[in-house]
């Protein structure tokens, strides 16, 4: 099965969750699905690869679901990995950088010594929805002096408009909805 397929066959769609009028997309049957995990983590890899376009240092997972696809993938290009926290769950000194939800804020924290000054890192996360915590993290790297080499998602919701607020950022997804 091809990686669009698996995606397609294994992506289970939650109606009205976390809240009503929302559509959850759940990837725990892909990760529960060994081939399909293998495939997507290869083609993470991959599509990281070809965004970079060069060396890749660090491999950033954004918490939660962005950690368990992001240690595979830096495994697979031999380079280190990086969790971006939600506030609060880091110990050591970070930087923090805050954006809008649509109801509320967010704020996303990573390790000041994380990254060195040009250090070039990949960012994994699982859904690019409307690119809020994708461009925090990329501010975050900024802080550090290191350069956002790319970003790799699993599923775009084209609907939300997330490349747009990521414009001239090189972003990739395995699968358009
Ligand atoms: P954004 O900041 O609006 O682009 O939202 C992306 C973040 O929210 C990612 O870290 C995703 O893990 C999470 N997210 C948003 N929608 C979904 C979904 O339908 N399924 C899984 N995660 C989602």
């Amino acid at each position: 099965r091809s990686v669009e397929t698996l995606l397609h066959e294994l992506v289970r769609d939650i109606p009205d969750w976390p809240e009503p009028g929302v559509t959850f997309r759940d990837i725990t049957p892909l990760l529960a699905d060994a081939e399909a995990l293998q495939a997507v983590v290869d083609a993470l890899t991959e599509l990281g690869r070809s965004l970079a376009g060069g060396p890749i240092d660090r491999v950033l997972g954004i918490e939660a679901r962005g950690f368990i696809l992001a240690a595979p993938v830096a495994l697979a290009l031999g380079a280190g990995f990086v969790p971006v926290r939600k506030a609060g769950k880091l110990p050591g000194p970070t930087y923090a950088v805050s954006y809008a939800l649509e109801y509320g804020e967010a704020t996303l924290e990573m390790h000041r010594d994380a990254l060195a000054p040009g250090d070039r890192a990949l960012v994994i996360d699982d859904v690019l929805a409307t690119g809020g915590t994708v461009a925090a993290t990329a501010r975050l790297v900024g802080e550090c002096g290191a350069t956002h080499v790319g970003t790799a998602v699993l599923l775009e919701l084209e609907a939300l408009h997330g490349r747009d607020r990521l414009a001239g950022m090189p972003v990739g997804a395995l699968r358009r909805l």
